[in-house]
């Protein structure tokens, strides 16, 4: 079976290294762009905190982040070390101690189906700060054992080698679909055509300028991300967890003393690739109010994403049932780091036909798309 997946973010480097490790003949698509989501991402892998109360958007994240450490060992069987993931736990913080043990009853009722979410501890102003040195002096934590961040453009990089050393190809330039008679037959490159018996749709926010040619409308649209990216000096910063405030803003660090500070959620962007004045501001008054021990530190850099946000905030998996042997994974929204890996994975088990331990109902992608008939042919 020959599979071309077209995008090598997150999902589609996952799906490419699940799909060639199975031994499907895969050929990967991908092209110079600024703003892809998984080069900007924070990469927080912590969803048991989260106040979203969607079971179904809980499900998929709860297992993306239960998915990675199987993940990291198979790739570093494979000779991948640098994945760019680590388990660092991660800190929900605040002044309110009502605040704290409404988040803390929450992550404890969670923790009975989520065993993997670790330890929770409270911890007092001073252990808070032990754990995390910049952080304002008033603030107390409950932590969370369990939580990760991972660098997106390590473990894509990781996931693609990996790809490629089981056999799988990987071609730079831009993709459009090749349909005939209802059925996909492959892709056109550049003006070279290369065909396959299915293709796997993980170009992100970019996804719709594919299908528009099939007279198929996708409703995911970009939304820009403005992030941080602070260097301190003298610090080890390697083993700092994430800090959650309560709000939708968000810090974590890195190993080479750097500590990510984000980010902007700017719905209806577009593909506008700029960093703003209000933007940088943005980000900075929040995350220097949390963690005023940063004003120091050098800004190495803003990174700028464009999220794929679908019609809701579940992902689309699945086939697109008006073509034949196409099938897309997106939407992966905010929490793409988190399920990304476990989205590819998935979707590379429904190409090969094989059976899956998830209803994809909710996440069937014919909800995010409208179709103009007489296109589709
Ligand atoms: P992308 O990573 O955008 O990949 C799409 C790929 O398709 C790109 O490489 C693009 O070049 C390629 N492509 C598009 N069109 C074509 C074409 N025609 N031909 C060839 N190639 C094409 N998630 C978390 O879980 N935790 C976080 O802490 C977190 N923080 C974030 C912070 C920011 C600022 C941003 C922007 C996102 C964050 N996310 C986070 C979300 C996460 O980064 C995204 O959901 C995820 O990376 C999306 O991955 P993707 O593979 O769908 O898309």
């Amino acid at each position: 079976m020959k599979v071309i997946v077209v995008g090598t973010g997150i999902a589609g480097a996952s799906a490419a290294y699940q799909l060639e490790k199975a031994g499907v003949d895969v050929t990967m698509i991908d092209r110079v762009q600024e703003g892809k989501a998984t080069s900007a991402g924070a990469g927080i892998v912590c969803p048991w905190i989260s106040s979203v109360e969607n079971p179904d958007w809980y499900r998929i994240a709860k297992r993306g982040a239960a998915f990675y450490p199987s993940l990291i060992e198979s790739l570093q069987a494979d000779g991948e070390t640098e994945t760019g993931y680590k388990k660092v736990g991660a800190l929900s913080v605040s002044t309110s101690m009502d605040i704290l043990d409404s988040i803390e009853q929450r992550v404890r009722e969670k923790q009975k189906t989520a065993p993997e979410l670790g330890d929770i501890r409270r911890l007092n102003k001073t252990e808070t700060q032990n754990y995390f040195p910049m952080l304002a002096d008033e603030l107390e934590a409950v932590y969370v054992s369990g939580a990760a961040r991972v660098d997106g453009r390590f473990l894509r990089e990781a996931l693609k080698n990996a790809a490629q050393k089981h056999g799988a190809q990987l071609i730079q330039g831009t993709a459009g679909l090749k349909v005939e008679k209802g059925q996909v037959t492959g892709v056109v490159v550049e003006g070279a055509f290369f065909e396959a018996d299915a293709v796997l749709l993980t170009a992100g926010a970019w996804a719709p300028e594919l299908l528009k040619d099939l007279g198929l409308e996708l409703h995911i649209e970009p939304q820009r991300g403005q992030i941080a990216h602070i260097k301190l000096s003298n610090q080890d910063t390697s083993s700092w967890p994430v800090v959650l405030p309560q709000t939708s803003y968000y810090m974590l660090a890195f190993d080479d003393s750097r500590v990510v500070a984000g980010a902007t959620r700017e719905t209806g962007s577009g593909f506008d690739h700029r960093l703003t004045a209000g933007g940088v501001h943005e980000i900075l008054q929040e995350c220097l109010e949390i963690a005023p021990g940063l004003q120091e530190g050098t800004l190495q850099e803003i990174r700028i994403g464009f999220r794929p946000m679908g019609p809701d905030i579940l992902p689309l998996i699945g086939s697109i049932n008006k073509v034949k042997g196409l099938y897309i994974a997106n939407g992966l929204g905010a929490s793409g780091l988190t399920m990304g890996p476990y989205v590819g994975a998935l979707v590379s088990k429904l190409i090969m036909g094989e059976s899956l331990s998830i209803d994809l109902r909710p996440y069937d992608p014919m909800r995010a798309i409208i179709t103009k008939p007489e296109r589709v042919n």
